[in-house]
């Protein structure tokens, strides 16, 4: 079973990194995927995985980092992205919930970094939220939802390596990214009470078209609510898939396995 989308260089494991990648092999989590949110935290995931055989990161500015994006930036993350245990850009996107950069700078940002992506031809590890009312989101700088903006710049730079990691859409806004071969991450907060709507979505995607993953250190799911959240953890997210799709527990493992090494490329 893989994390797809972990952060091991959060400072929430930066005392016991070892014991956390241990206890994820002893669930027969293996291997791991860390993602950065900036360009200084991709430096930190990839001595991450010089360190640990079964870790594999992705590099990229996160929509919270991206008014940081300067001049050069582009130039460093395609060197980054091209050593050896960098297998996908990431994660790139938008976040109309937060707002932590300006909406215009955000989809600056994420369109240069999928064109490096197209460019380089890696997958891209993609982040969505909309703001919390999104009737709201009409009126700064004319923008719409956050994923009908991410479809409006997928569209244009026409490139679709794509999943949508902690996917909280609903289905009627991805299935036709779905229709096209995108692949959509499912989180622990899909167990949460209140995500009927993610259950929904997990109901009509092929299973072939998802990948399993914690997002830890955050978002624990049900099962360990108000803990820090870790690798091992993911298995509550692929019993919650076998649950909902009435298959055994072993296929969602298999399945989500391979996708997932066939996406990022992993033999
Ligand atoms: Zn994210
Ligand atoms: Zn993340």
């Amino acid at each position: 079973m893989i994390d797809s989308h972990c952060h091991l260089a959060d400072k929430k494991f930066r005392s016991d990194l070892d014991q956390v990648i241990s206890r994820a092999k002893q669930s027969g989590v293996s291997p791991l995927i860390t993602i950065s949110d900036t360009l200084k935290e991709g430096q930190e995931c990839i001595k991450i995985c010089d360190k640990f055989d079964d870790v594999y990161c992705a590099v990229g500015v996160h929509p919270h980092a991206s008014r940081n994006w300067g001049e050069g930036d582009d130039e460093r993350l395609m060197k980054m992205v091209s050593s050896e245990k960098a297998v996908a850009i990431g994660e790139i996107g938008l976040d109309y919930y937060y707002d932590n950069s300006p909406r215009d700078v955000q989809r600056k940002v994420f369109e240069a970094q999928l064109q490096i992506a197209k460019d380089l031809d890696v997958p891209v590890v993609i982040h969505s939220r909309d703001a919390p009312n999104q009737s709201s989101a009409e009126t700064d700088s004319g923008s719409g939802q956050a994923i009908d903006d991410l479809k409006k710049i997928i569209d244009e730079v026409d490139y679709e390596r794509i999943v949508i990691h902690c996917c909280t859409e609903k289905w009627e806004d991805v299935s036709d990214l779905v229709g096209r071969g995108f692949i959509l991450g499912f989180t622990g907060i899909a167990t949460y009470a209140k995500s009927e709507h993610i259950r929904n979505v997990i109901k009509n995607c092929p299973l072939e078209q998802m990948m399993i993953e914690t997002d830890s250190p955050y978002l624990a799911p049900e099962a360990q609510r108000g803990k820090r959240n870790e690798p091992a953890f993911v298995v509550e997210v692929a019993k919650l898939i076998a649950e909902i799709k009435g298959v055994e527990y072993e296929e969602v493992d298999r399945v989500t396995e391979k996708s997932t090494m066939d996406f990022y490329n992993i033999n």
